[in-house]
């Protein structure tokens, strides 16, 4: 969620023109992080402005498939990225820190016994699990970007952020759907739910003219929203990034550069997201908000290293990146 190609290239683009203007090299980023700095921002109890946090589901019951309205398309012989493979041995770090795994190694039976110990805490927490990994997490609140809420997403710790794309394609989309697999994928579930959106306004057929459309349809939708506590609506077709697909040094890197121009703009979002049972929202969470706090660290010490901003000031921007930017946006505990 704090990074994008674009960024990036505008990052490298902005390196090139300095190094051209000058024969003097730009200051290199922090080589470590200030240990108090990292203390501090490890303390701060975040918001996460974006993940898709499964619901609880018991033994036999269908399985979650609300925690998306446009996941990825299948593709069997896809290959992962490099942080997010199963063998990547983070995944131990993340099994210690929420299940007090004891092995440094990714065995076959060690993994038997972690997912033991897995279930365990879920049959123990029950409701309470997803919470329970929040605290693990340091998170205090996280926005569940879902198509609609369930069992164990309380809207004390779970404020819901529903998906409204499909409301902006009501026509028919045939053209857009054979430009290509994606989109025709894409498209075919945008459309699903928004037979679902028709069928909670109670309406059969598309409305003949906008206002029509506009006050049968997208009007009682976004205030059925609203009524199920919704913060915010997202149209997922803006973007897509997520933090936990380069390491912290690359991301600090990104994240200097946007830091220097708007610090109240950045907000924290680990796009958690359901996996595989050993490396699930879970561990990808606990790997991202370790990652973009370890970035974020990297980050401030530099520009505080390089005289840019005090070191009272860097504590500041980390509690604005971490929670306070996101508490204003969403007026969380304003409420
Ligand atoms: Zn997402």
């Amino acid at each position: 969620m704090i990074t994008t190609s674009r960024a990036r290239a505008l990052t490298v683009a902005l390196a090139l023109c300095l190094a051209a203007l000058s024969s003097t090299v730009p200051p290199s980023s922090a080589q470590s992080a200030d240990p108090s700095l990292v203390l501090e921002i490890n303390r701060i109890r975040a918001i996460d402005n974006h993940a898709h946090v499964p619901k609880v589901v018991a033994a036999g019951e269908r399985a979650d498939d609300e925690f998306d309205a446009l996941p990825c398309p299948p593709e069997a012989d896809a290959a992962p990225f490099a942080r997010t493979r199963a063998d990547n041995p983070e995944y131990v770090g993340a099994w210690r820190a929420l299940y007090g795994y004891e092995h440094a190694d990714m065995s076959e039976a060690h993994a038997r016994e972690l997912l033991e110990r897995k279930r365990r805490v879920m049959r123990e927490q029950g409701d309470n699990y997803p919470a329970w990994v929040l605290d693990k997490l340091g998170i205090e609140v996280t926005l569940a970007n879902r198509i609609a809420m369930g069992r164990g997403l309380d809207n004390a710790r779970f404020r819901w952020v529903p998906y409204d794309d499909a409301l902006l394609f009501p026509l028919d989309n045939s053209a857009l759907k054979r430009a290509n697999p994606n989109r025709a994928f894409f498209f075919g579930r945008e459309e699903s739910l928004r037979k679902r959106y028709f069928n909670d306004s109670n309406v059969a057929r598309l409305p003949s003219t906008l206002a029509e459309y506009l006050a049968r349809v997208v009007t009682p939708t976004l205030e059925r929203e609203r009524r199920g506590g919704a913060v915010a609506i997202k149209f997922e077709a803006a973007y897509l990034a997520q933090t936990f697909l380069v390491s912290p040094r690359e991301l600090s890197e990104v994240l200097r550069y946007w830091l220097t121009l708007y610090p109240d703009k950045i907000l924290f979002g680990t796009d958690t997201y359901p996996g595989t049972p050993e490396v699930d929202w879970e561990e990808v969470g606990w790997q991202a908000t370790t990652s973009s706090r370890q970035a974020l660290a990297l980050a401030l010490s530099g520009m505080v290293r390089d005289g840019e901003i005090t070191r009272e000031r860097a504590s500041e921007i980390a509690r604005g990146v971490m929670r306070e930017n996101a508490a204003k946006l969403y007026r969380i505990g304003a409420r």
